[in-house]
Order: C-alpha cells, then structure tokens, then sequence
C-alpha cells in the first residue's frame, strides 16, 4: 500500500473563531486538515462533558484526535508526591482522552538527573506498567506514546522510546523528529538520515506511525524554542522528512507543532501531496 500521511495541528487552529475545541475541530476540517491534537499541556482541564461533545464533533468532520498530557511530569522523580501527581496527570489525560474519542496520549517521560541511564529507563518502564494496570481496572480504553524529547537531559532518544514500546506492548512511539534533530545537535544533514531514523523504528509501528514536527532552534544543549518551517535560524527540513516517509513506505500521522500551526500542518500537507 501506498504511504498515507495526515496532518494537523498541536491544538486550536489560530484562524478558528472560537477558541474552544470543537470550533478547532471544525476549522481543521474546513482547512482540509484531518488532525487535531488535544493540548493538556498545563493540565487536564477538559471535563467529561465537554469531551463528549468533542468526540460528536470529530467524529462527524471526520478528524483523528490525539492528547498531549501535561509537561509537569517526571516518572523518574524519587519525590513520591511528584511521581504520583505526575501518574495522575497522565491518567486524567488518558480518561478524558478516551472519552473524546482521541487515538494516543503521548507525554514526556522524565528527566534522567544524572542518574544511570539503563536504572532510570527501567523506572520509567515500571511506573508507565503501573498507570497501564491502573487504566485497564479503569477500562480506559487508548494507547499510551512516549514521545521523544528535545533534550539530552529528558528521558526520550529514539533508541530509549523504542526500548519502552518493546518492554511495554499497549505503548507505541510519538515520534518528534524535530526533538530528534534538537536533542542529537543537527541530527538530519539529508534526506538519509531521515530514512535511516526510520529503520530504528520496528516495521509494526510504520502503518500508523504518530508523529510530531516543526521547526526547531536549539543548542548544543538540546531543544530551546520552536520555530516557523520557512523561518530563519531553522535548520529542520520537512520537505527531507516527507520524502523518507514516502520512500520507506510510512503510513500515519503528523501534527505540526510550529508556531504558526495550521500554516505549516498545510505546507507539510502540500508537499507530501506533491512527491
Ligand atoms: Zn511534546
């Protein structure tokens, strides 16, 4: 089969007239977009109601959802309040989400804090196994994704997300390839590179692969800010990542997290309709 790509925006599109999430919904339709991601980012604030009716209005304009959980999580805290709040932070996410209808929760992991990397990787798989116990007694029913991180000091390399997806079966990737490209300090210098990002992936997450990209301005610390694709000072190139997807066959989705939002999702969309 062909690859197939969907786009979206990470969160309300700016042209959308209401800034509540089902006049996003509709915006991204009437754009000719076919994602939204959900933005829990500063807490889960979306009541079940509401995520009800958001399910209707996706399902009828025929939008993919996906959440983005909260940043304030660390599953590597060795603070207990902070490791619980950070596990009900993407439980609540996880709740709301399913009730929405939404396909992934995907959420930073950690933070490494100068701990061995292999003991924090494996503390991090625990506690992720235990909100997956926790959401099966809950009949929570959506997939959890681990994304990949921006920076060094946070759990979340390609290689460290893809050992996760292997310990855990319910887990499957978010790939950011704009972290990826921040984080490893200019990681993607052509086209192969892409390509080669690619086959680290096991081939049974490349039929719907969820992703993330933007443009990216970062040091040799990782991630600082993103940016706009055809803004000056990025170094990121879609177009790179587009043609890879399409050359290994890829199949799934990219929500755009540029600042302009809906202005990138379609330029991506554009192109990818071009090669
Ligand atoms: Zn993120």
């Amino acid at each position: 089969m062909a690859s197939k790509i969907i786009f979206g925006t990470a969160g309300i599109p700016h042209s959308s007239k209401g800034s509540d999430s089902v006049s996003g919904i509709e915006r991204v339709r009437k754009l000719g977009l076919d994602a939204m991601e959900l933005e829990f980012v500063r807490g889960v604030h979306m009541g079940e109601e509401t995520a009800r009716q958001v399910k209707i209005a996706a399902e009828k304009n025929n939008v993919l959802l996906r959440v983005h959980a909260p940043y304030f999580i660390n599953l590597n805290s060795s603070d207990k309040k902070k490791l619980e709040a950070s596990k009900k932070r993407i439980l609540d996410s996880a709740k709301i989400g399913s009730i929405a209808g939404a396909k992934i929760v995907t959420f930073h992991p950690g933070f490494f804090q100068g701990g061995n990397k292999k003991t924090v990787l494996e503390k991090v798989i625990s506690e992720i196994g235990s909100i997956i116990d926790e959401m099966k007694k809950q009949k929570c029913a959506i997939a959890l994704a681990p994304e990949t991180t921006g920076k060094p000091t946070q759990v979340g390399s390609l290689e460290e997300t893809i050992a996760m997806c292997s310990a855990l079966k319910e887990l499957q990737p978010m790939v950011d390839f704009s972290h990826l490209h921040a984080r490893e300090n200019c990681r993607f210098k052509a086209e192969r590179d892409f390509e080669i990002a690619i086959e680290e992936i096991p081939k049974k997450f490349l039929n719907d692969l969820q992703m993330h990209a933007s443009g990216i301005n970062f040091s040799e610390k990782g991630e600082r800010n993103h940016l706009n694709m055809e803004e000056k000072g990025n170094s990121f190139n879609y177009k790179w990542l587009l043609e890879a997807l399409k050359e290994k066959n890829v199949s799934g989705c990219i929500i755009s997290e540029s600042p302009n939002l809906e202005e990138d999702a379609l330029l991506m969309k554009k192109y990818f309709e071009k090669i």
